[in-house]
Order: structure tokens, then C-alpha cells, then sequence
């Protein structure tokens, strides 16, 4: 089956401690898009501006990406600056440019309007839904967000909540949507508000999935070199949302846990390279050694 990948395209300049580089192909359905192509085909949606390089929807179409719900329009691509911390964990942005992104409004064509598999990738909760709107009876919607939402369009996220299966986000958003300094708590009281599983991604921590009566932890994949830290999140929500596409026709919590492994291990390959260039270049193979590896790590019984 295939999935429905929504969110922002963009041309992104990263700055770390040690390197910077501009006009990078990033955004968030640029990441979660090529993550979910791993594992289902994806029907993409998105903006681009006349500077959007013509070559990536060649580079689309050889990973089973449609990008027919991709508009071209007159002007610029979104832009999105950001710096990264030491610690490569904390980022501030520097700017951002809406440019084709501000009047952007979603149209599905026909084809992706049957699509199973939602993924609502960090947009405004209102294009989000608008999105939805569009939808035939999609079996399973999963979304991202971020801080953003949550202090400027709080309204127009708690109107999607319910009308999803999965909210993923980060541990500082989740204390900050509900007040809460616990993480049990407040991953407890965001599945309240509306959306029946709620995954927190905690950084090089790993994350915590919540369920109506069940609960799982992982840790992340350890790494020693991470070169850019953008897109990891998006990655994460791509390989959870094709993972299910591609392997499962009605969504169960043991499907959940598998998928956040899949969506972590996608995730540490993307920080090891500036951009979408890691992605590019990994294999099924690779993967899978990794998976494979990082089950044996987190075993905590083993025979002598
Ligand atoms: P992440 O590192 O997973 O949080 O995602 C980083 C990506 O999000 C970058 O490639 C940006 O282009 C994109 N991005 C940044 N701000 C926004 C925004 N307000 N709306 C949509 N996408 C954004």
C-alpha cells in the first residue's frame, strides 16, 4: 500500500560548530518521503518555486515517489536557515522564508485521494486538516508538528488531534502542549486530547510510544560521528509511516513498536550527512544490518 506524504519542501542552510552549507534540498516531506520510499511507494504534496532544481523529481520518480501532487508555481522555494549547539541537539532558527509556501493550499489529484496511509508531516495544523478534508478513508493517519503550532495556531491543532491515529513529536513539545514536566503524563494526556497513539522522540535518547494500555520505550541508534542533525525527526515519521504501509493492513501496537525501530534507525543514517545525502545513498541491506544490530544491542536477557 501506499502512503500519502504531506509537508514543506525546502532549500535549507544548516550551520554547525564546523560546517555550514546553503541551498541544501531539505523540508519535511522532502526527508519523509524519500525515508517512507524504503518500504511503500509514496504519492508526495508539496510547493516548489521556479529555483526548485528540475533534477529532483527525476531523482522522485527512480525511488517510486509521485510527485504529481507536487505544484510548481511562480517564485521561491520555501527557505528555512537554521544553527546548531555544540551539543548538536539544540537549534535555533536563524531565518525563514515562506516565499511559495504562503499561499500555498494542498490539492490532492484524484489518485491520491484513496491513498491508506496518511502522513501529515510538519506543516500548519490547518493545511494539515485541509489535507484530511480531501481524504476518501485513509486506514491510518499519522502526524508531526512542532513548537510553532503550538504557540501560534494552538486552535487549529487541537481541531486535528482527533481526526488522527498518530502524533508524533518531540519531548520539549510534549511538555509544552500539556504542562507537564513528566513525559509518562504528558504522553498519557496528549492521546486525551484526541489521537489514539502519541510517539515522543527524546534525541540521541530514542522515544516512547503510548497506546490506550500499553507502553514502550527504545533507545536510539548509537553514533559516533553526526554531521547534521536536520530532518531526523522527519526521517523518524517517514519510516514509521512507510514501514506500516508497506508491511501492514490494519495497525497494531506490536506494528508500532517494529515501525519506531525502522523510523530510528532511518533517522541515524540522515544525521550522518549534511541534507538528504545519506538517504540517497543507503541500501535496503544497510538497513537492515543496522536493524538487525541495534536489536541485538537492546537485548536485556541473553543466554550464557
Ligand atoms: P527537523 O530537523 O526534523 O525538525 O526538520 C527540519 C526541516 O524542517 C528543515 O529541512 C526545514 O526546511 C523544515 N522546516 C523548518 N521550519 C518549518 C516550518 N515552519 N514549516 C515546515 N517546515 C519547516
Amino acid at each position: 500500500m501506499s502512503v500519502l506524504v504531506v509537508g514543506s519542501i525546502a532549500l535549507d542552510t544548516v550551520k554547525t560548530p564546523v560546517e555550514e552549507h546553503s541551498d541544501l534540498l531539505g523540508g519535511s516531506a522532502s526527508y519523509a518521503a524519500l525515508a517512507a520510499s524504503f518500504f511503500s511507494p509514496v504519492k508526495l504534496v508539496g510547493v516548489v518555486g521556479d529555483d526548485f532544481p528540475e533534477s529532483e523529481f527525476g531523482f522522485w520518480k527512480s525511488r517510486r515517489i509521485d510527485s504529481a501532487g507536487v505544484q510548481r508555481v511562480h517564485g521561491k522555494t520555501f527557505r528555512w536557515s537554521g544553527e546548531y549547539s555544540w551539543d548538536l541537539n539544540t537549534r535555533k532558527t536563524r531565518s525563514i522564508a515562506l516565499n511559495v509556501f504562503e499561499h500555498f493550499k494542498p490539492e490532492l489529484p484524484e489518485s491520491y485521494r484513496k491513498a491508506d496511509f496518511v502522513l501529515l508531516a510538519n506543516i500548519a495544523p490547518s493545511l494539515q486538516s485541509h489535507v484530511l478534508d480531501q481524504m476518501k478513508r485513509p486506514r491510518f493517519v499519522a502526524a508531526d508538528t512542532m513548537d510553532l503550532w503550538i504557540e501560534t495556531t494552538r486552535k487549529d491543532l487541537d481541531a486535528l488531534l482527533p481526526r488522527i491515529d498518530l502524533l508524533i513529536l518531540n519531548d520539549s513539545e510534549a511538555r509544552e502542549i500539556t504542562k507537564e514536566t513528566s513525559l509518562i503524563k504528558a504522553g498519557r494526556q496528549i492521546r486525551k486530547m484526541g489521537p489514539g497513539y502519541v510517539a515522543i522522540k527524546k534525541g540521541e535518547h530514542g522515544a516512547l510510544l503510548f497506546g490506550q494500555d500499553e507502553f514502550f520505550s527504545c533507545g536510539a541508534y548509537p553514533l559516533e560521528d553526526i554531521h547534521d542533525p536536520t530532518g531526523a525527526g522527519d526521517t523518524f515519521a517517514g519510516g514509521i509511516a512507510g514501514y506500516l504501509a508497506g508491511t501492514v493492513s490494519s495497525v497494531h501496537f506490536t506494528d508500532l513498536r517494529k515501525a519506531m525501530i525502522y523510523g530510528g534507525v532511518l533517522a541515524s543514517f540522515c544525521v550522518e550527512a549534511f541534507s538528504l545525502e545519506r538517504l540517497r545513498t543507503l541500501s535496503m541491506v544497510e538497513i537492515t544490518e543496522r536493524y538487525e544490530m541495534f536489536k541485538l544491542m537492546s537485548q536485556f536477557e541473553v543466554s550464557a
